[in-house]
């Protein structure tokens, strides 16, 4: 049968590959509620705890009431209303480049950047570990293919030098998603500066977490002016969601004119965008957030060293617990549930084979009873 899929579930349980979403029944926050039970929440990307906050709440009601709910059309037709324009000039500035537009999502963003300045013809250079929507958006783009090792920019280099593409562009994440690390984007510069490529840095997990300001990967390490293309997700650090590409005018007037999942898309609420405007202020200004979680990630990584714990190179809220075996993640993750603690076990293939983990992640409405208290836990299920 063609189209067997009961025999590829079945398949896909054996394996204990099988993805099933929870439930939740409120917001997102320090607690999650499932199954009428309430868990202490270590598995969310809302990392200042923006995502339930007083006063974006309120900018997002406000601005329902002035705007609507829906912006109606895409934002070359007429649904570019006054706050994504607004929201649009607040992250350039932000992020100290000339431009910045909006895209419904980070998924898109990376697909349509990706899909406008490549073709037949060009080359995408990967890190191993890229974001499954870069690797999509290098395959849509019809660029061909090249994947380097994690990190590793003297491979990337060699494979940049033997490369005779028209137009290479080399992508990154700025943080790992799934191990917490960050890419070397000052030696990428180098090699892509030797080598007439440009850098684009999707910093989904950096924008708002790193640097003083919470301005993201590239000014914690130094390169803004280094690094022509940048994305940045809205719905991690920022707390709200959607997405946005920042660079020169030429850069964001190509993507207007060519990035197909910008131009063929109904533009974000305008609410959406009201309610970042003032979480990316909250999240520029209000440093105890970013000071709270260095304290949290500090309190669990010593602890987590100390109860026998695999954890990764990383410095970031991401904090991931390397188990191996699916099976054993999957049963380390059922057990801290048990104990009311939410936390993912992630396995292959969004991880390479036998790298099944447990990715807990730390957030500024986590208050340090609540490592302690996890941290227990991992002592418990640990032996
Ligand atoms: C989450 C994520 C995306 C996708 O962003 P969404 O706005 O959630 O679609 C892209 N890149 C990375 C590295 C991410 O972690």
């Amino acid at each position: 049968m063609a189209f067997d899929l009961a025999a590829d579930l079945a398949a896909r349980r054996e394996q204990h590959r099988y993805r099933q979403p929870l439930i939740q029944d409120g917001p997102c926050g320090r607690y999650a509620v499932v199954d009428g039970r309430r868990y202490l929440n270590f598995c969310s990307n809302d990392y200042l705890g923006l995502a339930n906050d007083p006063a974006v709440i309120a900018a997002f009601q406000g601005a329902v009431a002035d705007w609507g709910v829906g912006s109606g059309a895409s934002h070359l037709v007429c649904g570019h209303q006054r706050p994504h324009q607004q929201l649009e000039e607040a992250l350039a500035d932000h992020v100290g480049r000339e431009r910045a537009l909006l895209f419904s999502n980070g998924y898109m963003a990376n697909l349509g950047v990706m899909t406008a300045l490549l073709g037949k013809g060009d080359a995408v250079f990967h890190d191993r570990l890229n974001h499954a929507s870069l690797l999509d958006g290098g395959l849509l783009s019809g660029a061909r293919f090249r994947r380097f090792a994690h990190n590793d920019s003297s491979a990337l280099r060699g494979q940049l030098q033997r490369s005779d593409a028209r137009r290479k562009l080399v992508v990154t994440d700025g943080v790992f998603s799934m191990d917490g690390d960050v890419a070397p984007l000052a030696d990428y510069a180098a090699a892509c500066e030797d080598n007439d490529a440009w850098l684009m840095v999707d910093d989904a997990h950096g924008l708002g977490v790193l640097d003083v300001q919470g301005r993201g990967s590239l000014f914690a390490q130094g390169v803004n002016e280094r690094v022509p293309v940048l994305m940045g997700t809205l719905g991690k650090g920022l707390g709200t969601a959607g997405a946005f590409v920042a660079g020169s005018h030429a850069l964001i007037e190509t993507l207007i004119q060519f990035a197909r999942t910008y131009i063929y898309t109904t533009a974000m609420p305008a609410a959406v965008a009201t309610a970042t405007l003032v979480s990316l202020s909250k999240a520029r200004e209000e440093h105890w957030r970013r000071e709270k979680l260095a304290a949290l990630i500090q309190h669990f990584r010593v602890g987590a060293q100390q109860l026998g714990f695999s954890l990764m190179e990383s410095a970031t809220p991401i904090q991931p617990l390397l188990i191996g075996a699916d099976q054993q993640a999957l049963t380390l993750s059922q057990q801290l549930r048990e104990k009311g603690f939410l936390v993912t076990a992630i396995r292959p293939p969004t991880v390479p084979e036998g790298q099944a983990r447990l990715r807990v992640t730390l957030s500024a409405s986590h208050q340090e009873t609540d490592v302690e208290a996890l941290l227990v836990a991992l002592e418990e299920v640990g032996r």
